[in-house]
């Protein structure tokens, strides 16, 4: 097991587990086992029941998402509850959807932990765009139609800073935008005006790798009028890869 070199003995000990993006067969087998472990797990909303059903039921669940009209708790309030668990000498497992590290301010509760020299461990997971487009059939790259591939929070950032559009707007460039339905007007006007032809083809996934999936397609200049129809949550995606889907698709929901 490798773990922060300042770890403190007898000091609790926190693991960041990603849980994949919703199908709960892609959780990673560590995951599985450290989840069985846990004496106590603070998770997110778009963690799936499944997955929950697997910690111990002695072990103590924290919720902290965020809930109909309810704003989520607050990230300061989460980072404390991940350190007094800690430091009551629990075995924490923070449970978070997809992957921890990509949009997930995992590296927020970390520094946190890191500066009260709490032992920590890192568990990878599926990220939703890599879970969603595979049970999509749509590759994120492909030699004929994209050689890269980027990531994007649609949410404004921090500092209100905007998006670099013109190092998005390639059309040999995948681009998979996260909490985007709300901003796919925005997306698609940034895209057209920073040189992106409006006849590329895009996806929204929604739900992506659960049994509710649904796949809508179309062209750029018809993503406002497909987010309109989508439900969170959803991923963008934007390239010719997507075009892909109607003959790769093959996750069948029952
Ligand atoms: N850490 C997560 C992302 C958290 S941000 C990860 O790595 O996947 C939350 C956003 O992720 C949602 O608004 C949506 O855009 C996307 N997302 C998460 N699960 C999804 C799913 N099953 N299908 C489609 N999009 C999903």
């Amino acid at each position: 097991m490798t773990t922060n070199h300042k770890c403190i003995p007898n000091q609790g000990f926190v693991s960041l587990v990603g849980a994949g993006p919703g199908d709960p067969d892609l959780l990673t087998v560590k995951g599985y086992r450290v989840i069985q472990q846990a004496e106590v797990v603070v998770y997110d909303r778009l963690v799936s029941e499944d997955i929950l059903a697997l910690a111990n039921p002695n072990a103590e669940m924290i919720y902290v998402g965020k809930k109909l009209d309810f704003h989520c708790v607050p990230q300061d309030q989460i980072n404390q509850i991940l350190v007094e668990k800690a430091l009551e000498g629990k075995r924490v497992v923070r449970l978070k959807g997809g992957d921890s590290f990509i949009f997930g301010r995992g590296g927020e509760e970390l520094e946190t932990l890191a500066e009260r020299s709490i032992a920590y461990e890192v568990v990878p997971g599926i990220t939703a765009a890599a879970g969603a487009t595979a049970y999509a059939g749509i590759p994120l790259t492909h030699r004929d139609y994209a050689q890269s591939v980027q990531f994007i929070t649609g949410h404004v950032q921090k500092d209100g800073r905007e998006i670099e559009w013109s190092s998005l707007a390639q059309s040999n460039n995948t681009l998979v935008f996260y909490m985007g339905l709300k901003q796919s007007s925005h997306i698609t006007r940034q895209l057209t005006a920073h040189g992106l032809d409006a006849d590329i083809a895009c996806a929204i996934i929604e739900n992506g790798t659960r049994k509710e999936q649904r796949v809508f397609r179309g062209k750029l200049s018809e993503l406002p009028t497909m987010a309109l129809q989508a439900q969170s949550p959803a991923l963008i995606v934007v390239g010719n890869v997507t075009q892909l889907h109607e003959k790769l698709h093959w996750f069948k929901q029952d």
